[in-house]
């Protein structure tokens, strides 16, 4: 953790919502990925930048994913305004985040989120993250009901939003949707999003989902034929 002050800066930033200014912490981008698990969940030496994606605007509760913290409407500004007006928030979310920290924050985007009509795929996103920051220290029932919620989320997205949608392409969505629902013990619908990914036409131009797709599918595959040579066994 030697150099975590030179990872972390601030940057001051308006709110949108409320129009105070506050500072936000942000993460440098030359950062050490160590591995990264089958749903995109990467690790990184020293830090888990996680904690930082969110902005949350300690004067009136207002909270959203660093890149589209400005990118909020009028009426739904109105609409979180309401939301917090009253309520005594007491959350201050700078400088160096805890794991708590990052979870909170991430709750608090959602919340806003919701309340502002913001896409599904953003919902989604914000899901898998706070997801993850379960998977951290194995809080398993969380990390689960938080995946299925991102599931959710996607599948609106790949039926109602216009592709790619930032990085992610129509198929890295399906993919992520199969692995999302195997993680969650979905075997039979993952394995039907998972032979989407294969056999879509795309796959050719898109190998390295395919290929994640094709050993999931193959990792799911042995684990039904140990269960089935075990139910034999007893
Ligand atoms: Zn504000």
């Amino acid at each position: 953790m030697g150099n975590m002050l030179d990872v972390l800066f601030s940057v001051e930033k308006k709110c949108p919502v409320c129009k105070e200014n506050f500072d936000v912490t942000r993460v440098r981008s030359r950062l050490v990925l160590i591995k990264q698990d089958s749903d995109f969940c990467s690790y990184y030496k020293d830090i888990n930048p996680y904690y930082y994606k969110i902005w949350m605007c300690p004067h009136c509760g207002y909270a959203a994913q660093d890149a589209n913290f400005e990118d909020i409407l009028p009426a739904a500004a109105e609409k979180v305004k309401k939301f917090f007006a009253g309520r005594d928030i007491q959350i201050d979310l700078s400088g160096k985040r805890s794991r708590e920290q990052g979870i909170v924050s991430h709750q608090l985007a959602i919340v806003c989120g919701e309340l502002a009509g913001v896409p599904a795929s953003r919902l989604a996103g914000m899901h898998l993250r706070l997801g993850w920051l379960y998977r951290e220290t194995q809080q398993t029932m969380q990390e689960q009901a938080t995946l299925i919620k991102a599931v959710e989320y996607y599948e609106i997205a790949l039926e109602k939003e216009n592709m790619p949608i930032g990085s992610m392409t129509e198929l890295t969505i399906t993919y992520l949707i199969g692995d999302l629902l195997r993680r969650t013990g979905a075997s039979d619908k993952a394995l039907l999003y998972l032979s989407k990914v294969v056999s879509s036409p795309q796959a050719k131009q898109e190998k390295r989902i395919a290929d994640l797709a094709r050993d999931v599918w193959q990792d799911m595959r042995a684990e039904s034929r140990m269960k089935e040579a075990s139910v034999q066994q007893s």
